[in-house]
């Protein structure tokens, strides 16, 4: 695999100004989205308790809550399971802690929270041109 394919994590994204998970201990499950059956409809995103369920914008930036979809920030989510009873679409799935990170490469197929290290490349030249 080339670097330019490699997925790093966003450091730009918003959720990154939210609050870590508290707690030394990692959750003992965390919930992956499979987006393939998502349909955007934001229902899990209203019964999380740690506001760790983000919106992926669809594919046209003029209308990105068309075929929208989410995507769960493994790094806050406590794995309280309410999105998954909620999904009316039954599309998360909880995974014990370490299965959940193999999970989510083969179930999240469009992602803001973790870009190709190419992109945020792109992203960083921009905001040092802006911050200029
Ligand atoms: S399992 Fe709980 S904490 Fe994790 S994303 Fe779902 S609702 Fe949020
Ligand atoms: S509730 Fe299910 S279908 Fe609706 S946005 Fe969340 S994961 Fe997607």
């Amino acid at each position: 695999m080339s670097t330019e394919n490699k997925f790093i994590e966003n450091t730009f994204h918003t959720a990154r100004l939210k609050p870590l998970r508290k707690g030394k201990k990692p959750p003992k499950l965390l919930a992956v989205v499979h987006q393939s059956g998502c349909t955007g409809c934001e229902v899990c995103i209203a019964g999380c308790p740690v506001d760790s369920i983000e919106l992926v914008p669809g594919p046209n930036p003029e209308n990105p809550s068309f075929q929208q979809v989410v995507e769960i920030d493994l790094a806050r989510c406590i794995g309280c399971q309410n999105c998954s009873q909620d999904c009316p679409w039954e599309t998360i799935t909880m995974y014990h802690h370490d299965d959940a990170f193999t999970a989510w490469s083969g179930e999240t197929e469009k992602s803001e929270l973790y870009i190709t290290e190419e992109k945020l490349k792109l992203m960083t030249e921009k905001s040092t041109v802006l911050g200029k």
